[in-house]
Order: structure tokens, then C-alpha cells, then sequence
């Protein structure tokens, strides 16, 4: 079946088509999506003669710090308002896989005062912001919406920008197995690997490329798992201790969450991560028509309905454990209605 989506939005062509300098954001712990979104389209845009600057609030992490383009980012807001007083009215910014304002970082109020602040992303759960905007949910992932952004722009893929795209497409559908996967995602990495990315090496890089201190961390974090609801949903959760011990860090963490999710019985997965000074972070995994996306936007969280996310101030990992376990048991409930 083919699916239907929107054309790329003039406004966005234009307003990036118009301005010489422009200012790219995407959302605080960037993931893969994120980042190769970010670095992929700043290679295209610097193709095509503009200026561009990365601001991230945070160093790009250890996981992704093999991507083509990193050393573009850029986390000083001396520098980036130095940048904006040059480039003048010749200014755009972009927010890229961001699905609401908050998520753009302690700085955000600075950087909404830039206009136009266009907006592209993917999230069902998007609360608007920006000024001109392309949001549409039923794309697999920002770095696919920016392919098509480039088809719409006429610039020509670059192998680096190829190379961010396929990492940004490959992690947000989960190597191609989500359900948001469609036959234009399929197609848009397949022209990705005719400018000459090399799944294999991709797929090392993000895969095969574990600590002997994150093995450790894993081995902690399963031990933890919790079944409930007759073997439908999963807990697991990672604690400060477990990361002294193992001397891993947060980061490590990322992917955890599919093996709670790789259980055949289960159909959602959670994971409480222990934060500093009494912050917990929730991330959530769904399979078919379970709809974490609603239990993440009760907590003032969000994402997509089978993967999505939440953060608590104040509390602990067995508090929101609760909290969290009867909202899931709810919606598997009401599911079965
Ligand atoms: P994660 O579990 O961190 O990989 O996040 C899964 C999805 O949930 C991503 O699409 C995130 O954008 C979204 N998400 C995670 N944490 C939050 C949060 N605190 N607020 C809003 N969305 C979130
Ligand atoms: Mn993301
Ligand atoms: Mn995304």
C-alpha cells in the first residue's frame, strides 16, 4: 500500500531557501535521529554555500561520536549570539526532531526570539511552537523528512549527509522493524546506500560497539527485569550504584530497552532510569496498538504511540514504578474492551 503524505511545506523551502545564515537546534540528549538529522542537513546546507551553526547543549555523546559532520556542533551561546548579531535579518533558525519547545534546553526562550524558527518533526505527541512549521507523524523518523526536505530544496545528497540520514532513519525505526517503517523509508535508505553508505559499517557503529564497562551495566540492568500482567509488560531499571560499579555511564544505556521489549509475551516495555538529585527518567516501548505516547503526555512527557517518554522531579524509581504500573495496566485493560 502506498502511503500518503504531505508535500514538503513552501513556507519551510522558502524560508530556508531565502536566508544565508542558518541556526539548526534539535532536542537535549539527542539521539540518533537527532543527531544525523542535525549534522546530515547542516552538510547540505553548507553544500549549498550557507553558513550554518550547530548548537547542541550538550557534547555529542560517545555513541554517536563517529558521525561525519560532529565536529560541527557547537555548544557555546557566546558563540551562537555572535552568529545571530552577524548574520542580521539573513537568519533562519530550524528545530529538528523536537516535539515541543521544552525540549530545546535551558535556553530555549533565547532561542525562540529568532524568527522566523521553523520546525521539522515527527512526533505524535508535537505541541506546536515556531513559526513555520512541518510536522508530520506518520514519518518514520526527522532524518527521513529531511531527505525530502533536500529533494524539495534541489540539493544534491552528499555521502555525508547520506551517511547522518541512514543513521538517523536506521535508529529511529529500530533497523527498519517499527511499524513506522513504510515503502518511502525503505526507499529513501536505498538511496542513501547508492551514495555509497555501507549498511554493515553503519550497523558496527551503533551496534557492535560496546564497553566491556557497558556489558557490565547491561548485565546489572537485566537482572532487575519485572513481569507483569501475565508477561505483558516488563520493568527494568538502572540505579547511580550500577553505574560506579560498572563504571559505565548514562549514555550506556541506550537500546536497553529492547531486550525487556524482545520478550515474545510482552507488549510494553519500561525502563526507570535513576537520575541525579531525585530525577527519574521513564522511557517506554509498545508493540502493535498499545499506546505509550498517552501514558508519556500524563506524566507532561511524550513521543510516538510505541516509543515514548517522560521525566519526574522528587521522587524515586519506586515511586514512579507504581505510578507508571497502573497507567500501563490501564491502558492494556481498556485495550481488550
Ligand atoms: P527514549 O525512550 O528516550 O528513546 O524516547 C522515546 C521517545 O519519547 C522519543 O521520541 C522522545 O522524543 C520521547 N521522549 C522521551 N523523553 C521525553 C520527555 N521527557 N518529554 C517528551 N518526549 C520524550
Ligand atoms: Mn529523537
Ligand atoms: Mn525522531
Amino acid at each position: 500500500m502506498k502511503e500518503k503524505f504531505v508535500t514538503v511545506p513552501d513556507a519551510v523551502v522558502q524560508a530556508l531557501e531565502g536566508a544565508g545564515n542558518i541556526v539548526l537546534f534539535t532536542h537535549i540528549h539527542p539521539d540518533g535521529d537527532a543527531l544525523g538529522s542535525l549534522f546530515g542537513l547542516a552538510d547540505l546546507l553548507l553544500a549549498s554555500g550557507k553558513k550554518v551553526f550547530c548548537y547542541l547543549e550538550e557534547p555529542v555523546s560517545h555513541l554517536y561520536d563517529f558521525l561525519p559532520g560532529c565536529e560541527l556542533a557547537n555548544c557555546s551561546l557566546d558563540d551562537l549570539e555572535s552568529f545571530v548579531d552577524e548574520a542580521s535579518t539573513d537568519l533562519v533558525a530550524l528545530a529538528l526532531d523536537c516535539g515541543d519547545a521544552d525540549r530545546l534546553g535551558v535556553h530555549r526562550e533565547k532561542f525562540l526570539n529568532i524568527s522566523p524558527f521553523a520546525v521539522i518533526d515527527h512526533h505524535l505527541s508535537h505541541r506546536d511552537f515556531g513559526t513555520v512549521r512541518w510536522v508530520e507523524s506518520s514519518r518514520s523518523s526527522t532524518g527521513e523528512m529531511v531527505y525530502e526536505l533536500a529533494m524539495a530544496l534541489g540539493l544534491e545528497i552528499t555521502y555525508r549527509a547520506a551517511y547522518n540520514l541512514y543513521v538517523a532513519i536506521c535508529t529511529d525505526t529500530g533497523s527498519f522493524r517499527y511499524d513506522c517503517t513504510g515503502s518511502r523509508t525503505l526507499h529513501i535508505a536505498a538511496e542513501l546506500v547508492e551514495k555509497g553508505v555501507r549498511p554493515e559499517e553503519v550497523g558496527g557503529h551503533l551496534f557492535d560497539n560496546y564497553s566491556k564497562e557497558r556489558l557490565k551495566l547491561m548485565e546489572f540492568v537485566l537482572a532487575t527485569m519485572n513481569l507483569y500482567e501475565s508477561d505483558q509488560v516488563a520493568f527494568i531499571h538502572v540505579t547511580r550504584q550500577m553505574l560506579r560499579e560498572s563504571g559505565a555511564t548514562m549514555e550506556d544505556v541506550e537500546g536497553f530497552i529492547d531486550y525487556p521489549r524482545s520478550l515474545r509475551t510482552v507488549k510494553i516495555a519500561v525502563f526507570l532510569k535513576e537520575g541525579k538529585n531525585g530525577q527519574v527518567s521513564v522511557s517506554m516501548r509498545a508493540k502493535g496498538e498499545c499506546d505509550v505516547a498517552a501514558i508519556a503526555r500524563g506524566f507532561d512527557g511524550g513521543g510516538h504511540r510505541n516509543a515514548a517518554g517522560f521525566r519526574l522531579s522528587n521522587t524515586s524509581i519506586e515511586t514512579v514504578r507504581l505510578q507508571v504500573q497502573e497507567k500501563v495496566s490501564r491502558v492494556l485493560h481498556d485495550q481488550k474492551k
